[in-house]
């Protein structure tokens, strides 16, 4: 996981650490390796630009320079400033004082929606929670199947109604069973597309305006780097997002989309996909991910 990065701002930090007096040109020539190593990490531009900028302007002016231990404090501002850009602090999922609390969870095809449901439903029910799993892929069967054979495993409950329903009659239809079941939490595994469109869309909106769910979470791959950044902003443009769920940072050698993201779209990473196994759901700690990659 973001080897490149971590390697390439170790080295040059390194050498800011070791020095007993650091110069504004030291700084300038460490702001150019992190501004190339964050670029070859596919972070998106404007928001390396503001990094570097922001790293620079409190290296420099804050008095770093005329402390007694300068290399570390720059270091330090570096640290900082990353744990900043991927959102400061771990953001919760929005749970309802009145349950069940709706999740609907969104994502175009492959981004690893369905199984994001099913960790969530463990994650939840880890954190002695009653999830309930919902069918709303219409369109593909092998997703309906998918999620029920996911819940079979981990015996969670699935509600399903088949593919002649519409999904915003299922998720309805959910909400009613989960307060006859006394389900605290439903999770919406809505449809996805290849690409964004209007149909999808307009299908998503339906949904949210019917059932009200009190968190819109977007699934995205992290290994398509600033295509995911795309993908979230578009999402969160026309459908509003409460949340992130970058799925397999486990697989990511460049960590663009995890650095990009809430910078791109304001939209705080709630929880990371680290592989294919259901307990493999992590929420995002922005600070372990910095210090991660700063070794
Ligand atoms: P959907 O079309 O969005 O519902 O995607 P799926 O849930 O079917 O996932 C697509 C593929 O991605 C499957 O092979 C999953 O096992 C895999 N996948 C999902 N999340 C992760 C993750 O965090 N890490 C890894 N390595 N694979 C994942």
């Amino acid at each position: 996981m973001f080897e490149g990065l971590a390697e390439k701002l170790q080295n040059t930090l390194k050498k800011l650490r070791g020095k007993g007096k650091v110069t504004e040109a030291d700084v300038a020539e460490a702001m150019r390796e992190v501004r190339m190593a964050l670029l070859a990490a596919d972070v998106n531009l404007k928001v390396v630009k503001d990094f570097v900028a922001r790293v620079k302007e409190r290296a420099i002016g804050q008095d770093v320079l005329e402390s007694l231990t300068p290399g570390q404090q720059v270091v330090k501002v570096v640290h900082d400033e990353l744990i900043q850009l991927m959102g400061g602090t771990t953001s919760k999922l929005n749970m309802s004082s009145k349950p069940p609390t709706v999740v609907m969870l969104v994502g175009l095809q492959g981004a690893g929606k369905t199984t994001t449901v099913a960790k969530l439903g463990l994650y939840l029910r880890k954190q002695g929670r009653r999830p309930l799993l919902v069918a709303c892929d219409v369109y593909r069967p092998a997703a309906v199947k998918q999620l029920q054979v996911l819940g079979n495993q981990l015996d969670l409950p699935v509600f399903s109604m088949g593919t002649g329903v519409s999904p915003v009659d299922i998720a309805r239809g959910a909400t009613e069973y989960a307060v006859a079941q006394g389900r605290d939490v439903i999770l919406l595994d809505t449809a996805g597309r290849l690409h964004i469109n209007e149909e999808l869309m307009d299908e998503l909106k339906s949904i949210k305006s019917t059932v009200k769910p009190h968190e819109i979470m977007l699934v995205v791959d992290a290994m398509t780097g600033q295509d995911a950044v795309n993908v979230a902003d578009s999402f969160h443009k026309q459908l509003g997002l409460d949340g992130v769920v970058l799925t397999k940072l486990d697989g990511d050698a460049r960590g663009g989309a995890a650095l990009s993201v809430k910078a791109v779209t304001g939209c705080p990473i709630k929880f990371a996909g680290m592989g294919e196994k259901p307990d493999a759901l992590e929420p995002f700690h922005p600070d372990r991910l910095a210090s991660r990659i700063l070794g």
